[in-house]
């Protein structure tokens, strides 16, 4: 796994300090009116000391004011930390990931912070690759999840919550750099058009996870509208609600899809699947691990293709993270090892006799549904805070 020390937001063009976090800025000889003889002492570099700023990315109206909460306390222990903390709220309508490229682009932010869950991870992660490839200012993401799932988080050992919020803020300061591969998905139309294209940071998924996630967001506006309910019935009860509501739906209507998944030019042909998920973090769903030999910074993605409820089952105790069971004893037991393909280019088509859509999602959000993806591992794509000895929880 390759890491590297944490080192301030900086044109990447420039040369810079590492140790003091200055930015140094090239001041050529033949502009610089100095002395002849203390000419070589000092012209080449000029260090300039700039305000090293935190931007914390949240949602403030998110989780019924207690994100306010969250944030407070965020930005009180950044402080602390010496982080020098700027507040950037997220915006309606995708215009986040614009502001902060804006932001950004003035060269005076060492990292973003996001703070909640996938969705505002996808966001801020966005923003900072706009920026890079507008401008050339790169910066590192820092972790401080809100979220239900977090896989994103638990891969790399950061937990979730207000809780953690001391933990993970002291990561931000000890902790080491790491690459994260990002993926871009590419929806195709019957006519080979393409229908939409988007960044994801996870994952991607089509079939029943997405269809679990799409019922988990009608429940919650629905829910969001009763004070005492809403409270009540988030996040995990909304998700386990919604799953086993759907689950036994399908069971019971035998919802299935055939599909053909190309990797890398290999191609696997599946027939009665549930869903499909293309993986780029080691957990899925908080709890599973499907490839435990995955990397995260290694240029390619898992691609998980499950098919019944038995299948889901074998699934749940194969893959647990905590399984103690070795493959020798899931043979023995009749469950056979799955095999996960990885690769760089995925391309995955799907056939249904139902012409109902199939549910497509990424990082958690609904995404456009279709017949045809392509998918595509963009190594090294962003740098991410860690912790020094980042693994999994
Ligand atoms: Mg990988």
């Amino acid at each position: 796994m390759r890491t590297k020390k944490c080192r301030p937001g900086t044109r990447v063009t420039q040369p810079v300090d590492a140790g003091s976090g200055q930015v140094g800025t090239r001041v050529p000889p033949a502009q610089t009116p100095v002395l002849p003889r203390l000419h070589h002492c000092y012209a080449r570099w000029r260090p300039v000391s700039l305000p090293l700023t935190t931007l914390l990315v949240a949602n403030p109206t998110a989780r019924t004011g207690q994100a306010e909460r969250a944030i407070e306390e965020a930005m009180e222990g950044l402080a602390r930390a010496g982080l020098q903390p700027e507040f950037c709220p997220t915006l309606p309508e995708g215009a986040t990931v614009e502001a902060l490229a804006i932001r950004i682009e003035r060269e005076d932010i060492a990292r973003v912070v996001y703070l909640g869950g996938d969705g505002t991870f996808a966001e801020s992660a966005k923003g900072i690759i706009l920026a890079r490839e507008r401008s050339g200012v790169d910066v590192p993401l820092g972790m401080l999840p809100m979220g239900t799932a977090n896989d994103q988080g638990r891969s790399f050992g950061i937990m979730a919550g207000r809780r953690a919020l001391d933990a993970n803020i002291e990561i931000l300061v000890e902790g080491v750099e790491q690459y994260l591969d990002a993926g871009r998905v590419f929806a195709v139309g019957s006519d080979g058009e393409l229908l939409h294209e988007d960044l994801w940071f996870d994952s991607c998924g089509f079939g029943l996870s997405a269809l679990i996630l799409a019922e988990r967001n009608r429940d919650r506006a629905r829910v969001g509208r009763v004070p005492v309910l809403n409270r009540l019935y988030r996040d995990k009860l909304v998700y386990a609600g919604a799953g086993l509501k759907r689950f036994l739906g399908t069971m019971l209507r035998r919802w299935r899809f055939s599909c053909e998944v190309n990797v890398d030019g290999r191609v696997y042909r599946h027939q009665g699947c549930t869903d499909v998920v293309v993986k780029g973090t080691l957990l899925y769903g908080g709890d599973w691990i499907f490839a435990p030999q995955a990397k995260p910074d290694d240029g390619l993605f898992e691609v998980v293709v499950l098919h019944s409820h038995a299948d889901w089952v074998a699934a749940a105790i194969a893959a647990h993270k905590h399984n103690p069971v070795t493959d020798d004893d899931l043979a023995a037991m009749g469950v056979r090892g799955r095999e996960v393909p990885a690769g760089k280019e995925i391309e995955v088509r799907i056939s249904r006799d139902d012409d109902t859509p199939l549910p497509a999602q990424i990082d958690g959000e609904e995404f456009v549904s279709c017949d045809h993806y392509r998918i595509e591992n963009l190594f090294h794509h962003l740098r991410i805070i860690v912790p020094q000895d980042a693994r999994w929880v």
